[in-house]
């Protein structure tokens, strides 16, 4: 069988869940036993998602091989349950940039370098290398942005000249909004036609409509969609507002999408397991006992929309270990910078049943996160922390049990007398010449469990690999300080130079635990990550009575 292509497109706005449908679409096919790799091409110029503010563009999805990509990786691993790699993501960036270089050393053999048709035929190549790699059957990929937009023009240009080279291996799905404005009351079609329309005008026919709206396709509506967009009426896909992103893909499977396509790309048709995929889902529809969960950070002025979108992962790898233990997770966002100007309210805290601290960068808010952390160790409160959450947690310690009032970051101040984490010495030669894109410490990197700590239990293995985003680290001068003094060094690099995983023993603490990397990226609906089930688990019997810390004594 030929590798099989399925393109999905966004019409009308973005924002209606492309990713979530791209996603879906690749699970109720692996479903049929074929294997599935998803890609994603963010039109943008930037190279990685790695430059561009987390509030801008949503979370940083850093992959196993060291990409700093786009979050729908993130939904893609989730729903697939697979590993995707730096070769699937594409930015328009990452494209001009290999034609560019290609043509730099005559890859070209003195032919004149056009925009099109190189800049297609790369985009084509690197769909075809993705696919060949990932030895898929079938890839699903999603052209970000909507039709009709100028940036996205030329990978619809690939895609069309992949469907007209073998017509029978491409099909494409656009995923359209339909609004319902209030002061009509009903579900208007005609910004899909025009969406279809548009898709049209640059030689594309869309084979499926997946109408994103509040509420279910009607009858009417779906005939017009058929008559207008051309395409039979059970073409068009019923996508209201569901619960929960994961029952997309049961709903998708229901109506006959996963046949139709098999269908349209002559893939013989086997029968459908998502038994265990369809007991996810009643168990995130049941009724569960409600948990609380604070996060404390920055970014969090912005908007609830915007702050989801930034933490996604850590959201989701939440709601894997809570729906796991039963229970029903309700997050809160508490902005960092409310405990700087008003110390007191980190009190708040007590209403909680555990407390998360998300990766970050800067100084904002810092010192309201170490004010959170004194409240979560001194009250027993059980605390998360990832990447940033280690850093801060390091920094609390030593202030508050180690006595050591100055200590700080080098990344809030260059010239600090305490410097409990710096800058490793790779990364200041970097930022001195301003070398900012892909050039953290990233990906997958080995770590050694201490044994008999909280992490080796949860693990159940002494070598593990997580994914890292990072330019500080722990300072080792400061290890036995600490260490004298009760914070245990749980998890290190293999040559035990870098610091990766922190806690405090079970007898002083039920749940302490910090991690310089972020195990959030390897949590799967099916398989939580070890660390949020047992960060989980303990959130089941906090017992918290209010013992003001350091920062509260100084003021009561
Ligand atoms: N700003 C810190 C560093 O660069 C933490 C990064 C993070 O939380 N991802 O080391």
């Amino acid at each position: 069988m030929n590798s099989k292509y399925v393109f999905v497109v966004g019409g009308v706005m973005s924002s209606v869940g492309k990713g979530i449908v791209t996603a879906s679409v690749g699970k109720i096919i692996q479903a049929r036993g074929y294997k599935i790799t998803a890609m994603k091409i963010d039109p943008y110029i930037n190279v990685d998602a790695g430059t561009m503010n987390p509030t801008e563009h949503g979370e940083v999805f850093v992959t196993d091989d060291k990409d700093e990509t786009d979050q729908d990786l993130g939904n893609y691993e989730r729903f697939l349950n697979i590993d995707i790699n730096s070769i699937n993501y594409m930015t328009t960036g990452r494209v001009y940039q290999s034609v560019i270089n290609r043509e730099r050393n005559l890859g070209y053999k003195g032919k004149c370098v056009q925009v099109v048709p190189h800049i297609p035929y790369e985009i084509i190549n690197r769909i075809e290398n993705a696919a060949k790699k990932n030895k898929a059957d079938l890839t699903v990929i999603e052209i970000g942005g909507t039709v009709g937009e100028y940036e996205n023009i030329l990978f619809l240009e690939a895609a069309r000249m992949m469907k007209l080279k073998n017509p029978d291996d491409v099909t494409f799905v656009l995923v359209s909004y339909l609004p319902i404005p209030k002061m009509v009351g009903e579900m208007k079609t005609k910004p899909t036609q025009h969406a279809a329309r548009s898709l049209n005008s640059v030689g594309i026919q869309a084979d499926f409509i997946v109408a994103r709206s509040e509420k279910p396709l009607d009858k009417p509506r779906r005939e017009r969609l058929a008559t207008f967009c051309n395409i039979p009426a059970e073409a068009a896909i019923s996508a209201p507002d569901l619960k929960s992103i994961y029952e997309v893909p049961l709903a998708l499977e229901k109506q006959n999408l996963t046949e139709m396509i098999l269908g349209k790309l002559k893939m013989p048709s086997q029968s459908a397991d998502l038994k265990s995929w369809r007991q996810l889902v009643a168990r995130i529809k049941s009724k569960k006992t409600p948990i609380k969960i604070a996060v404390v950070g920055k970014y969090f002025g912005t908007g609830d929309f915007t702050l989801a979108d930034s933490y996604i992962s850590v959201i989701e790898a939440v709601k894997h270990a809570a729906w796991a233990h039963n229970l029903e997770p309700e997050l809160s966002w508490l902005d960092s910078e409310n405990y700087e100007r008003n110390p007191s309210q980190v009190t708040e805290l007590a209403d909680y049943n555990g407390l998360i601290v998300p990766g970050g960068f800067g100084t904002r808010g810092i010192e309201g996160i170490i004010n959170a952390i004194e409240f979560a160790r001194v009250n027993k409160l059980p605390y998360l922390g990832l990447c940033y959450g280690m850093q801060l947690a390091c920094i609390e310690f030593a202030r508050n049990v180690a006595g050591i009032k100055q200590a700080t970051t080098t990344e809030i101040n260059e010239q600090a007398d305490e410097p409990i984490i710096h800058v490793m010495p790779e990364q200041e030669k970097k930022l001195l010449k301003n070398d900012y894109g892909g050039t953290m410490r990233l990906g997958s990197q080995p770590c050694q469990l201490t044994r008999e700590t909280i992490v080796h239990r949860a693990y159940g293995v002494e070598s593990i690999t997580e994914r890292h985003r990072h330019r500080y680290e722990f300072n080792n001068v400061y290890r036995p300080k600490l260490g004298e003094r009760g914070l245990i060094f749980s998890g290190l690099s293999p040559d035990q130079k870098l610091v990766e995983i922190i806690e405090l023993k079970k007898e002083v603490h039920p749940f302490f635990v910090a991690t310089q990397f972020h195990p959030e990226f390897k949590s799967r609906p099916l398989s939580p990550h070890p660390l949020f089930f047992k960060f989980i688990e303990a959130t089941k019997s906090t017992n918290t009575t209010v013992k003001l810390p350091q920062v509260l004594k100084s003021t009561a």
